[in-house]
């Protein structure tokens, strides 16, 4: 739980990334990673050599305009205030989706990530900018794209935005959805969804990783769920799929 606290801590307002970046760079340093980043501001990294890669998305910005937050735990739950005990956004969305990825990149030998910049709608600014930035190719070697950035604990997203198919109902066996108490669901829209709009073939998706009331004072975190999408994730990296 700890990491989780920390990236909590930092604020991370779309445009504003360099600290959260920073935090990972160093919390990853021990680890033999290629690591590349882009005009906007991606990360892309990759770990191990392989024909064809998993491949994760998670973005580094948040919603919540820049303040000084200390984190709270009560049980299970996680949520962030500010130094007048006033409850502010902790950046759940998409800081959860970090989290993952920072596990998956500890325990998976093989798999490649891209981190996006400026996922989040700011005032006139579309979303997903750096998803509608970044270099393709990067993601030419790469099974499909896992992206943790679904409020609560149950859902796949398959078809995102607009109708846009992500992957096929049964691309995530049935068995391990109902392990995990995850079911294939219509969603909005994220970086995947929008790699997809610019033509990537491969299959993606966007899973719940237990955070709620995003874009709002009052988001916070089930722990046991983000644990349980951890889980997930590194079952499914480990299944055979339909792809
Ligand atoms: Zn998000």
């Amino acid at each position: 739980m700890n990491l989780l606290l920390k990236l909590y801590a930092i604020s991370s307002k779309s445009g504003k990334e360099d600290q959260i970046k920073s935090f990972l760079l160093d919390s990853l340093a021990d680890l033999p990673l290629s690591i590349e980043t882009d005009g906007i501001g991606n990360i892309f990294i990759t770990k191990g050599v392989a024909e064809s890669y998993p491949c994760f998305a998670a973005h580094l910005d948040e919603i919540h305009a820049p303040c000084e937050r200390e984190v709270i735990v009560e049980g299970d739950k996680i949520y962030t205030v500010d130094r007048l005990w006033n409850r502010v956004g902790c950046g759940a969305d998409d800081k959860n989706g970090l989290w993952v990825i920072m596990n998956l990149l500890r325990s998976v030998p093989v798999m490649k990530a891209a981190l996006f910049v400026q996922e989040e709608r700011d005032g006139a600014l579309a979303g997903c900018r750096g998803a509608g930035y970044c270099d393709m190719s990067f993601f030419d070697d790469a099974m499909y794209v896992l992206e943790c950035d679904r409020k609560g604990a149950s859902d796949v997203v398959s078809v995102g935005k607009g109708g846009t198919h992500l992957c096929e109902p049964d691309f995530i066996p049935q068995d391990l959805l109902q392990k995990y108490g995850y079911e294939m669901v219509r969603g909005g829209k994220t970086d995947v969804v929008e790699l997809k709009m610019r033509g990537l073939e491969i299959p993606v998706c966007n899973i719940s990783c237990g955070y709620y009331d995003a874009h709002k004072n009052s988001e916070y975190t089930l722990f046991s769920q983000l644990r349980n999408c951890l889980n997930f994730v590194l079952e499914i990296t480990a299944a055979e799929l339909k792809i």
